[in-house]
């Protein structure tokens, strides 16, 4: 992965010093996988367990790397419910309706500060959909046979090819755990994003069915709320950490993780802006 390894940030609640958990929508309750062994290792321990924020004031930087301009999703649903189960197959209607307004609403504007000389970030599109059932996995898949088999589907023709502006967002099955790096989904994270050797920027979301990555909120919102975090994410540091980034909190969305409002009707997170100094 392009994440280089990080000093553990002092204050956030990070679970696992891994280097990917940086650019992850970590859980709802960091709490509930604190284990004692890292509590007694940690000198803030109270910051730990009361969350207090970081005291530095986040500020992302930019790294030189590349951003996404326009932005083209590819949605990908991959297993047999989203392609035979009447409650999925609406669910996965809503959320390609999610993106076609989202793409050209005001949570990509705001973005816009992030623009570079020769990358000024816009709006973007949903370029397409596919539900792929092949080889779907039924319980667990680690980040690295997702790679391969998304490299695969492109190679394939299956999904169409990368291009600067292509952000593949897969959206697994009802009940597959997703590792990564020495940490899991409900159990560390609810989503990521990265880069394949630089290219083929894409996005993991599993299917959010723990408290943890609900947050008390229905599904959709759920699912909306972290795909949002990805997508901006993605949109300013698609090679992580080469685009936008703040050493001490990580990415756009990492700062301002859980916070939420409504935008085109849909829940999506607050991004952080160097331009207000907060969550917006
Ligand atoms: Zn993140």
């Amino acid at each position: 992965m392009a994440t280089q390894k990080k000093a553990a940030p002092k204050a956030a609640p990070k679970v696992k010093a891994s280097a990917e958990s940086i650019r992850v929508v970590p859980l709802f309750n960091p709490k509930m996988d604190i284990k004692l062994e890292d509590l007694s290792a940690k000198k803030e321990d109270s910051e730990l367990l009361t969350m207090a924020p970081p005291t530095a004031t986040p500020k992302l930087v930019y790294n030189r790397g590349p951003l996404i301009k326009n932005t083209k999703v590819y949605t990908i649903f991959w297993g047999k419910n989203w392609a035979s189960t009447a409650a999925f197959i609406t669910l996965r209607n809503n959320i390609n309706q999610f993106f076609t307004a989202i793409l050209t609403s005001s949570l990509i504007d705001q973005l816009a500060e992030y623009s570079v000389p020769g990358a000024a970030i816009g709006h973007g599109s949903l370029s397409g959909s596919k539900v792929i059932t092949k080889a779907a996995p039924k319980m667990q898949i680690n980040d690295s046979l997702i790679r391969t088999t998304l490299s695969g589907w492109i190679t394939a023709g299956i999904v169409p090819p990368w291009d600067a502006n292509t952000l593949y967002f897969i959206y697994m099955d009802k009940g597959v755990k997703v590792t990564m790096g020495g940490s899991s989904s409900c159990t560390s994270f609810c989503g990521y994003h990265d880069a394949i050797s630089g290219k083929k920027y894409y996005a993991v979301m599993p299917f959010p069915s723990c408290s943890g990555c609900l947050g008390g909120m229905n599904v959709m919102d759920a699912i909306t709320g972290t795909s949002s975090h990805e997508l901006c994410e993605a949109i300013t540091d698609p090679v992580p950490p080469t685009g936008w980034y703040d050493n001490a909190h990580g990415e756009i969305g990492d700062i301002c993780a859980w916070k939420f409002k409504s935008v085109a009707g849909y829940n999506v997170q607050l991004e952080w802006s160097n331009k207000a100094k907060q969550c917006v």
